[in-house]
């Protein structure tokens, strides 16, 4: 059993390291799905770009999460509704709408892009189910049906092209008996993220971009009119810097701290089970289980990715930690280790043998962690800091592959000097995405 995420478990040469000094126009901090996208966007309009990537390109959590290509945020709809409205005002109901178009437009994005450069990512378009457990965990909500009830109503009213499942014909395709019943998203996906990723490098460096791995950015410094992104071994000279580093950017900068919080997520997958179990994405309990089976044989059968346990152990898998050291108090997070944690991993066995009990026997192949940027209010941060020149695309609250390429798209078109209609479609995107809004910012906009 190898305690590192499946996706990563492949032969890999990383690229150089910076040594020495550049000028360029664009820097882009991270190498997960953000970072390249960007990259590839931003060469594909010929600007002089570099990714700064600490590690390997899609070390993070780009090369640790599910792969499920899911639209909107990670709530239910009728929830995102709720939320957006009393966060936003009357206009929750359209903001809610918007958070699933804007994804479904992502996902397009990215199913472009795959085509146009040939990305091999092992793409599947079979839908995802989110699905209401008949015994809910105690951390999980009381009434999951109705919750789906109602979402796939609202859903249904709002134009997207949604079926409700019942429990006999969910059973019947999925084989499990605790599902009560699920809505079928029929245009969500999956893919390997990290064959995703690491084809959009290929592809951005074919263009002209320049990716140094193992390259960690130390600060940012503002020059006169240009910011100068400091790293051990080099330094590079910029008009603009992309901060893609979703989860890690309080790292670099405590300002953030209010906005971006750690979240960290636990995965397993199995050996290979040799028969279709079932097609599409699982999102159960609120989000706090998902699985899907994979599609790496042998024959038509594949590994099964399960994932979750974390509202078991929220208090040790999110947020910041205080702790006093010699009199002194320190702040940590034990969840930006990426390493997986007994009692989580153990929460997602007992999870996945009441779910499949036929298949408890699968061993399992790969356990992992990563680490997810969650913000306040479920959407993430699209646009320039309140530092003139730096840019911030993060806080997806899981929902990277939703909203990643999206943001990508509109933050290379501005600093190309393009027009975008994104922004002028979307009013999600004018007022939610706003990069300055914190915890204070979401309260402020609650009176
Ligand atoms: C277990 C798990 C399951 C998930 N499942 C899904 C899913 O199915 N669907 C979905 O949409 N989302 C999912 N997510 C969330 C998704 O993975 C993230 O939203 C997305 O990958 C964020 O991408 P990113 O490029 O912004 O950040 P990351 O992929 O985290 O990339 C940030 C990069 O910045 C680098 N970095 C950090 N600090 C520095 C520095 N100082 N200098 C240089 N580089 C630095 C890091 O090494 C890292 O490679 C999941 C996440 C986890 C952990």
């Amino acid at each position: 059993m190898i305690r590192d995420s499946y996706w990563l478990d492949m032969d890999y040469t990383p690229a150089e390291v910076l040594v020495g000094d550049l000028d360029v126009d664009i820097v882009i901090c991270g190498g997960g799905v953000t970072g390249m996208t960007g990259a590839l966007f931003l060469a594909e309009g010929g600007a002089r770009v570099v990714v700064l990537e600490r590690r390997e390109v899609a070390s993070g959590a780009s090369g640790r999460n599910g792969g499920f290509m899911l639209a909107g945020t990670h709530e239910y709809y009728v929830e995102a509704v709720e939320e957006l409205t009393e966060i936003y005002g009357t206009d929750g109901r359209r903001l809610a709408r918007e958070a699933w178009q804007v994804a479904l437009e992502n996902h397009a994005l990215m199913t472009g892009t795959m085509k146009k450069y040939d990305i091999q990512c092992d793409y599947y378009s079979h839908g995802s189910y989110i699905v209401a457990m008949k015994k809910p965990d105690p951390g999980s909500h009381p009434e999951p049906m109705s919750l789906i009830t109602e979402s796939y109503h609202l859903m249904q009213e709002d134009g997207f092209d949604v079926e409700l499942i019942d429990e006999q014909t969910l059973q019947d395709l999925k084989r499990s008996p605790m599902v009560s019943g699920a809505i079928w998203n029929k245009f969500d996906g999956e893919l390997h993220p990290v064959k995703y990723v690491r084809g959009m490098a290929a592809a951005a460096k074919h263009l002209g971009a320049q990716i140094f791995e193992n390259t960690p950015i130390i600060e940012i410094k503002r020059d006169q009119k240009d910011l100068v992104v400091h790293t051990p071994n080099g330094r590079i000279r910029t008009a603009n810097v992309l901060l893609g580093m979703n989860a890690y950017t309080p790292q670099l900068d405590e300002s953030f701290e209010e906005r971006i919080i750690p979240h960290r997520g636990q995965v397993f997958t199995t050996e290979p089970a040799s028969e279709r179990l079932f097609n599409g994405v699982f999102y159960a309990n609120d989000g706090w289980e998902f699985w899907r089976q994979l599609h790496d044989g042998p024959g038509d059968g594949g590994r099964l990715l399960f994932g979750g346990g974390r509202n078991h152990h929220v208090k040790a898998e999110q947020g910041y930690h205080f702790l006093r050291r010699n009199k002194k108090v320190i702040k940590t997070y034990r969840g930006y280790k990426e390493r997986p944690t007994r009692a989580v991993q153990r929460s997602n066995d007992i999870a996945f043998n009441r779910t499949f009990p036929h298949l408890a026997d699968l061993k399992r192949s790969h356990r992992w962690g990563g680490v997810m940027g969650f913000s306040y209010d479920s959407s993430p941060f699209v646009g320039e800091t309140e530092t003139p020149g730096v840019f911030l695309i993060a806080g997806f609250t899981g929902r990277g592959n939703a909203y990643a390429t999206i943001a990508a798209r509109m933050l290379s078109d501005k600093l190309l000097g393009r027009p975008s209609d994104i922004e002028d479609r979307f009013e999600m995107v004018r007022t939610v995405f706003d990069p300055t809004r914190g915890r204070d910012g979401v309260e402020n906009r609650r009176r």
